[in-house]
């Protein structure tokens, strides 16, 4: 069965989409940590990140890249957080979480944004990216 990610890349499934690139996808996380977490994720379903061939690997890390510093133009914020956590979607992805203190990171203090709040985020990074 498909991923739920790739459900998003095949439109099945709403997204607010931040980048994308022939191979790779950026959106933001719906149950987000902050402001502005973003999920990076290549167009390719591979359960684990550490899978992935050499070049998608380091194509998805550049893209990661370039978004994170998008993201910091657009949110503002200390640092960009990167994580690869991976036990709730079977679909490898990069976590890139605005982040002012370490508690950001934990994954424990949710955010909610109304969907017009969430299109804003999504404009602004796009923007930058
Ligand atoms: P992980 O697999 O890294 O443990 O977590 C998966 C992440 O994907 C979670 O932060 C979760 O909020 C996010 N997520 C799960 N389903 C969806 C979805 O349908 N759309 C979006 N945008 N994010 C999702």
């Amino acid at each position: 069965m498909a991923s739920i990610f790739t459900k998003i890349i095949n439109k099945e499934i709403p997204c607010y989409k931040v980048a994308e690139t022939e191979n790779c996808l950026a959106f933001l996380d719906i149950n987000p940590n902050a402001e502005g977490h973003t999920l990076c994720i290549p167009k390719k379903e591979i359960d684990n990140i550490f899978d992935l061939d050499t070049e998608l690997y380091n194509e998805l890390m550049l893209f990661s890249k370039k978004v994170a510093k998008a993201l910091k133009k657009a949110v503002p914020c200390e640092r960009i957080a990167m994580s690869v956590i991976g036990l709730e979607v079977p679909h490898a992805h990069i976590h890139l979480i605005p982040i002012n203190e370490m508690k950001d990171v934990t994954f424990v203090n949710k955010k909610k944004f109304s969907e017009t709040e969430f299109k804003e985020i999504a404009e602004k990074i796009k923007a930058s990216f």
